[in-house]
């Protein structure tokens, strides 16, 4: 159990009133956001912003995503408890620790060796236990597929049809896609061949690389 100040359960607190006002209702998604610590995955500096509704800049240029938008992509998710879930995009481990209180079947990569060993220095400080790979999110990990639910965190240029053919039929992958900025989408594996997508409005996320691309 880390130790830490009324205030910063204050302030987690006041960020859940104000994703309700946002619109997300789903009660074990509130009390994910309530319960993990996001002033961790940051540096110290940024503590007393660290629950405002805003992203924030991490090691390699990346950003942890803003708590609306962490809640947002989590709710559409809508996580039961013992799925199985893909992560792309592990960045600072934050979005993984909120997936880990609805599942503890998470699995989640990272492309950046720094980002990558950052955060599994805090899942082990935080003593959860999410399965962690460096490599490529386009391909997403076969050995450990189907997964019933795929999210990914990083804005994709097009919805990679590796992570399509590892999803169960009945699973729902939510996934920014589009260059600049992007429209979330929810994508349901309704048999073998066929998906249904529906649209979520428009998001600004940084990109999903390709292997050499920095
Ligand atoms: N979920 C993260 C969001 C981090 S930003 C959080 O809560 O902090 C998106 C992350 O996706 C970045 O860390 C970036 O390095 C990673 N990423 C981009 N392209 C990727 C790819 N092809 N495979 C795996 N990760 C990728």
């Amino acid at each position: 159990m880390i130790q830490e100040s009324l205030l910063l359960q204050g302030m987690r607190n006041k960020l859940v009133e104000n994703l309700k006002l946002k619109g997300i209702t789903n009660p074990q998604v509130l009390d994910a956001f309530r319960t993990v610590p996001r002033h961790l995955f940051m540096d110290l500096s940024l503590e007393r912003v660290a629950y405002e509704d805003r992203a924030i800049e991490i090691l390699c240029n990346q950003t942890i995503s803003q708590p609306s938008t962490v809640a947002f992509q989590t709710q559409l998710l809508d996580v039961k408890n013992r799925e199985k879930i893909l992560e792309i995009g592990t960045g600072s481990g934050y979005q993984t620790a909120i997936l880990y209180r609805l599942t503890s079947r998470i699995y989640t990569i990272e492309r950046q060796k720094p980002l990558y060993d950052a955060a599994l220095r805090i899942f082990e400080r935080l003593n959860i236990h999410p399965n962690c790979f460096f490599g490529d999110g386009y391909k997403g990990l076969p050995g450990f597929a189907p997964f019933d639910k795929i999210l990914v965190t990083c804005g994709a240029p097009f919805v990679p049809q590796d992570l399509v053919d590892q999803l169960k039929t009945g699973g729902v992958m939510v996934i920014p896609v589009g260059d600049e900025k992007q429209t979330m989408y929810k994508i349901t594996k309704i048999s073998d061949k066929e998906i249904i997508s529906e649209q979520f409005g428009n998001f600004k996320f940084v990109p999903m690389l390709k292997d050499k691309q920095r």
